[in-house]
């Protein structure tokens, strides 16, 4: 089985590009381009240099004794959350953007939700001095107002979006929207694995220098080059299409990806959109997501702004569909409860939305045997969240 994307675009029976007529050559272009351009020396060397300079590359491979001991297995955490602007996003970003020059293109536009995506894009615009405007719900301006403030720093231009609810989804139409207005000179660049084909495999293939880095550093630490378990959280799709990449149609490596369950998956405050979603088409897409009957879309919740998307990527929902990936859902008090345990027993403090994947050790724990290799990938730090830490504080420690 190859779990990778067909040449028609597709995982199984997900992916694909349903765009309106104006984007057809713009999304062909790209689509004929982006390969080709990836994969030549030139983009190769330029990229890796930026990854390795810039962003502070390869991030540690870090063997968590404590939480090894707790969990009964050998846990490795792959630090993304050290990378320059915080987590991983800025990979796909500066991958994008080095694309975008190459093509000729002369403006950037982005979306954002929590934020992060729209300071990595601002902070790849900033270097490559080119002009950027990141659309964001106008609820999201206001809760997350100290990344706002970062990207106005960076230069980029915000644009609050009020329609809808004011959150990801919107500000991911209102990109849409201007850059059906200007395919000629304007490159979206979309934050993680979803969109239309080839947005997907082409972020999967920029985040995948996350498994290649852990082929090799685990070959350093245990002599062999793959893990018994690979573990990541899972929002559209980006941080963990890069853990789990090189290892893909290797059977022998099993992967449990912990996607929102919000108050939980049987309420109507969640954002597991695999686990409860049904099949239908989003931002050109597709894909699992949350909808009405009638496909009209169903607001996501998550106690984590960079996990409350409606739907997830293509290339998860198959994993998920054909039993590849085990998906299994992490609540808002599970995560919070799992952030505190990192702190106090590695002294790392993960966002929340990496904590999702942390809290999933509990609920497989009794999978491992001592002698496997678990690697989980910590997607981001936990700064930004620190006045979610700090407010729920007490009923997590009271437990
Ligand atoms: C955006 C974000 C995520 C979720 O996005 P993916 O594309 O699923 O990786 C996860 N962790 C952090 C730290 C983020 O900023």
């Amino acid at each position: 089985m190859d779990y990778n994307v067909n040449k028609d675009g597709f995982y199984g029976i997900y992916g694909g590009a349903y765009i309106p007529e104006i984007l057809y050559k713009t999304v062909k272009d790209l689509e004929a381009a982006y390969l080709p351009i990836i994969e030549s020396e030139d983009f190769k060397r330029e990229y890796h240099n930026l990854l390795k300079d810039y962003v502070g590359r390869p991030s540690p491979l870090y063997y968590a004794s404590r939480m090894s001991e707790k969990y009964g297995c050998k846990l490795y955490l792959k630090r993304e959350d050290l990378n320059h602007t915080g987590a991983h996003k800025i990979n796909n970003a500066l991958g994008q953007i080095l694309l975008a020059r190459k093509m000729g293109k002369t403006r950037i536009i982005a979306e954002t939700g929590a934020g992060q995506h729209g300071v990595a894009t601002a902070t790849a615009c900033a270097l490559m001095n080119m002009p950027c405007t990141v659309y964001m719900g106008a609820l999201d301006v206001k809760r997350q107002h100290v990344n706002v403030e970062r990207m106005k720093m960076l230069g980029a231009t915000v644009h609050p979006v009020e329609s809808g609810n004011k959150t990801l989804k919107d500000a991911t139409n209102e990109a849409i929207r201007d850059w059906c207005c200007h395919p000629e000179d304007t490159f979206y660049i979309i934050g993680s694995t979803v969109g239309p084909h080839p947005y997907p495999d082409m972020v999967a293939r920029l985040q995948s220098v996350i498994s290649e880095e852990i082929k090799w550093q685990l070959q350093e630490k245990t002599g062999r080059d793959y893990p018994d378990y690979i573990m990541a959280c899972v929002g559209g799709g980006s941080n963990a299409a890069g853990t789990i990449y090189h290892y893909l149609n290797d059977e022998r490596v099993k992967i449990i990806l912990g996607e929102a369950g919000g108050l939980g998956i049987d309420t109507d405050k969640t954002a597991a959109s695999m686990q409860i979603g049904t099949t239908g088409i989003l931002h050109g897409s597709r894909i699992k997501l949350m909808q009405t009957k009638d496909g009209q879309i169903v607001e996501p919740y998550s106690i984590s702004a960079g996990l409350d998307y409606p739907g997830t990527g293509p290339l998860h929902c198959n994993l998920y569909q054909t039993g590849r990936a085990q998906v299994i859902a992490a609540n808002d008090d599970e995560a919070l409860r799992a952030a505190f345990e990192l702190t106090r027993m590695e002294g790392i403090i993960p966002a929340l939305e990496s904590a999702h994947a942390l809290a999933l050790l509990p609920k497989v724990a009794q999978q491992f045997k001592p002698e496997d290799v678990v690697v989980l990938t910590v997607s981001g730090r936990g700064d930004k969240d620190l006045d979610t830490y700090l407010s729920h504080q007490n009923e997590v420690n009271n437990v």
